[in-house]
């Protein structure tokens, strides 16, 4: 039992076949649950359907062998946690045990989450003179007895056998210090000014991340500024990405706008712009390419990569918009291949007049030596395309999505065919927006965007034709 620490929770050691929290498994697991009820220990190895490569089994003596028999992730699912719900998490580096287990509930579909608690960084705190952290330090430092270092148990024993020493030693004052300061750090990184973020409105905008030298790392948009950028900070860095810029950010800056139409909008040009170093370059493509289906002479649809950058949408029918030809060609290649299409018609190997390559591999289904017919491979396609298929702009015109703030300012974004025209903030200059000569290009996150809010029904969006001035609903195409 503890005196200082609190609890219900649950002191975790896992071992793996390897350290990436990505690509590799858990193959043993030992959960200390610590609760009014007393203490409770459990352990199991896992399946890991991976191998353990030779350094990794000397190291823990956990063999392929030991977890061909033992039960898969899936299988103790559950009985982990029902032992984790509701507990601080604690473990020794505990972004390295949480990581794992937060990842194989995820594929299980599941979203795992807990407060944490780490034991370096206890250790550290408490124990700031003494060199090293590491639990082989802690052990030898503390002497504390261990059965079987690397086994799942009885390290996470040892990593709990730790805590009631620092409790005994260091008393409730330090003991709460310690917690303390590890909330604090976990939440912001070092040489940031926490009041930057009580700054930040409960609004929607966009927000700017800078560094040190005052170089802008990245822009990101809400519908809640405050809300959003705090996520960064407290989330659990998924990536090394984030994990970097909350690192290096130094200030922090905003504009705010009416709307999330509009802070997307002003997003995308600001990126555009003022390329910050940590947004992704997908976002700086103007161009973007789709496939569309020609029909040939003998009436079968082939797949075309075309590339479009301004209005297109209405014009044919379009699937998919791709960062660039070559993840177009990639898409036509899983599609074909995942659905025993004929390699010829979809543009992979040029025709030859004899079987395709994948009629040879048994995978065409024969189009192209006249054992299909252009009608049952058309079927086929547009079948497997399907869910790719670009929606068709529902208005006969171009439609004002006005957006309202807080104080009742309006803001109206004029679009057509899915890109956005301009922006009035006022009736009357709508016209001038639709009188623009520029091209407005296409946006993919408009585009999902806009597909979101005009198919959501969402009595909140305003969304009205701009050729008239009343209250009517816009005409839908039928
Ligand atoms: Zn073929």
């Amino acid at each position: 039992m503890f005196k200082h620490f609190p609890t219900p929770c649950a002191i975790v050691d896992i071992e793996t076949t390897g350290g990436n929290v990505t690509y590799d498994r858990i193959t043993e697991i030992g959960i200390i649950e610590v609760t009014e009820e007393g203490v409770k220990e459990w352990s199991t190895l896992i399946n890991p359907r991976a191998h353990i490569p030779e350094g990794i089994q000397l190291l823990t003596g956990i063999t392929n062998e030991m977890v061909m028999a033992a039960p898969y992730f899936e299988q103790v699912a559950k009985e982990i946690l029902l032992r984790l719900q509701g507990k601080l998490f604690v473990a020794h580096n505990v972004r390295f045990d949480y990581g794992f287990i937060r990842n194989e509930f995820a594929r299980l579909a599941y979203s795992f989450k807990s407060k944490l608690m780490c034991t370096v960084r206890l250790s550290r705190f408490l124990y700031a003179d003494r060199d090293g952290h590491s639990l082989e330090k802690i052990i030898a430092r503390h002497q504390i007895y261990v059965t079987h270092r690397h086994r799942a148990l009885d390290d996470a024993k040892a990593t709990y056998k730790f805590m009631t020493i620092a409790e005994e030693e260091k008393g409730e004052e330090l003991i709460k210090a310690a917690i303390q300061h590890q909330y604090r750090k976990e939440s912001m990184p070092a040489n940031f000014d926490a009041h930057l973020i009580d700054a930040l409105p409960n609004s929607p905008g966009v927000y700017y991340f800078w560094g040190e030298n005052k170089e802008l790392l990245y822009i990101g948009k809400s519908i809640n500024i405050r809300k959003r950028v705090l996520s960064h900070f407290t989330a659990d860095h998924k990536s090394s990405r984030e994990m970097k810029i909350c690192q290096q950010t130094r200030n922090i800056t905003f504009d705010k706008t009416t709307g999330e139409l509009s802070a997307l909008i002003l997003e995308s040009r600001k990126v555009k712009e003022l390329q910050p170093i940590y947004n992704r370059k997908l976002r700086r493509v103007s161009t973007f390419y789709s496939i569309q289906l020609e029909e040939a002479a003998d009436g079968i649809l082939k797949p075309k990569i075309c590339a479009i950058s301004e209005m297109p949408l209405t014009k044919q029918k379009l699937y998919g918009l791709f960062a660039s030809e070559k993840k177009a060609k990639q898409a036509i290649q899983s599609i074909c291949g995942e659905n025993n299409l004929c390699y010829h018609v979809c543009g992979l190997e040029k025709h030859t007049g004899r079987a395709c390559s994948g009629y040879q591999l048994k995978k065409c289904k024969g189009y192209c030596v006249g054992k299909q017919l252009a009608i049952q491979h058309n079927v086929k396609l547009l079948e497997s395309l399907g869910t790719l298929a670009l929606k068709t702009w529902p208005y006969k015109s171009p439609v004002s999505i006005i957006e309202e703030d807080a104080s009742g300012q309006q803001r109206h974004l004029i679009v057509d065919n899915w890109c956005v025209l301009g922006i009035a903030d006022f009736p009357h200059e709508i016209s001038e927006v639709l009188n623009q000569k520029s091209h407005p290009q296409i946006d993919r996150d408009t585009y999902r965007y806009l597909v979101n809010t005009i198919f959501s029904k969402d009595p909140d969006v305003v969304i009205r034709p701009v050729f008239t001035t009343s209250n009517e609903d816009p005409h839908l195409i039928p």
